[in-house]
């Protein structure tokens, strides 16, 4: 069977594939977008949408998203492990929710409309990273001059360029359970909830839908052998027992980033590089922004100028670069001994929920977040256990 040609090959279409796809295709190149689902499909997900999502969206795809918005909330809430409320925000920053099924296929539509060709239904199963050729679970072969590898944090791509998708040692878990509203305590969410100390290294989360409220508890895997059982806890304790709904669960690559994102003709991007935020855990923001860097970097190598892997990693270094801080950011917040610290300073700490809400804004940089949080919220945590 001869190989169908493009200039790109992207591998995956999930916010970092589409992103992707739909630059390359506005810039003139051939695009094939490669998925092994048909869509629309399900993806575990919180769903939230911060404002840094919509400022990245706005860069890549012409629609507004509010067909496949289900719930906004301009606040947030920060709770204990006993449920009770810390501190809150209200009045302050969008959050929007949306349900995965059809926040993707909204983007794949939108990469499909510029010009991408969709292959739906077939995974990719081999990757030449020399030759920039893929070849399909049903036998098909596509030739490109590079290849996007957006295939998710078990990436069959990252898989054989490197050996492995991520490293077990630093993956998280999430688990997630859609809580129906006729649920007793799920027929109203007064605000947006994030709960700590229930995961170590993680947090749990309570997020509006429109039929459901999504419930989840994620953290380092390595931390949190039972999650399933706190996760279980969590549910009783908020809900007053545990919903009759499947509870399901998925890898999340926390702070897990790769630090070369590729190789020969193939760029990683999204959770198959491991870019999600190290401390709030978001990534679809991520996703679309390494998306569009790595179709830019392939542009800018097809026109000539220089290799694909050499055009990204400038591009790739700059969005990682808020992701170191905010990994050392997070051994002030989830180790054993500061975890306490941090909870029972929170109370007191009037803007903390607001300069969260700003960072997932994109309004405060992660330096002057990191700065906040080491003076304001360490330094009080200690000097309440100082006897002077
Ligand atoms: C429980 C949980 C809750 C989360 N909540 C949030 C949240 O509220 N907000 C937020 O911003 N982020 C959240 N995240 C993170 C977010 O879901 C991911 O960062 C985001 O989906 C990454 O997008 P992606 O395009 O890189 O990968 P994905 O969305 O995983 O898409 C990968 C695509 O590749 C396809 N694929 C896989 N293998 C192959 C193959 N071999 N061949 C062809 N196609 C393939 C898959 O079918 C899929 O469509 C959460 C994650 C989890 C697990």
């Amino acid at each position: 069977m001869s190989a169908l040609l493009f200039d790109l090959i992207v591998v995956g279409a999930g916010p970092a594939g589409s992103a992707a796809a739909c630059t390359a295709a506005h810039r003139g190149l051939r695009v094939a977008l490669v998925d092994k689902e048909e869509f629309p499909r399900e993806k575990l997900c919180g769903g939230l949408l911060t404002l840094r999502a919509q400022k990245v969206y706005a860069r890549v795809f012409p629609r507004a998203w509010d067909e496949a918005v289900e719930a906004r909330a301009h606040g947030l809430s920060l709770l204990g492990p006993d449920g009770r409320r810390l501190n809150e925000v209200r009045e302050h920053h969008l959050l929007q929710f949306t349900c995965r099924r059809r926040f993707d296929a909204l983007l794949l539509d939108q990469a499909v409309e510029a010009g991408a060709t969709p292959l739906l239904g077939s995974a990719v199963q081999q990757v030449d990273d020399s030759e920039g050729a893929v070849r399909l679970s049903d036998g098909r072969r596509l030739q490109g001059r590079a290849v996007i590898g957006a295939d998710g944090v078990r990436s069959s791509v990252a898989r054989q360029l490197f050996g492995r998708s991520f490293d077990p040692r630093t993956i998280a878990l999430g688990m997630e359970m859609e809580v129906p509203r006729c649920h007793p305590g799920a027929a109203d969410l007064d605000l947006p909830e994030i709960h700590f100390g229930l995961a170590r290294w993680g947090y749990g989360w309570v997020f509006p839908k429109r039929a459901t409220l999504t419930v989840g508890l994620g953290g380092l895997l390595r931390h949190n052998p039972q999650l399933k059982t706190a996760f279980r806890a969590m549910l009783a304790h908020r809900f007053g027992s545990v919903p009759d709904v499947a509870i399901k669960g998925h890898h999340i690559p926390y702070g897990d980033y790769l630090t070369r994102p590729g190789r020969g003709r193939v760029l990683l991007c999204g959770d198959a590089a491991g870019l999600v935020e190290p401390i709030t855990g978001e990534g679809i923001a991520f996703a679309m922004h390494s998306g569009r860097e790595a179709a830019l970097a392939v542009h800018e190598a097809l026109q000539g100028r220089t290799e694909p892997l050499a055009a990204y990693l400038p591009r790739y270094r700059e969005l990682v670069q808020d992701f170191r801080i905010a990994k050392g950011l997070r051994q002030l917040i989830f180790p054993r001994l500061c975890e306490p610290l941090f909870l029972r300073a929170l109370p007191r700490l009037r803007q903390a929920p607001g300069r969260h809400m700003d960072l997932m804004a994109d309004e405060l940089g992660y330096p002057a977040y990191a700065r906040y949080i080491a003076l304001s919220v360490v330094a009080r945590g200690w000097r309440k256990l100082l006897p002077f």
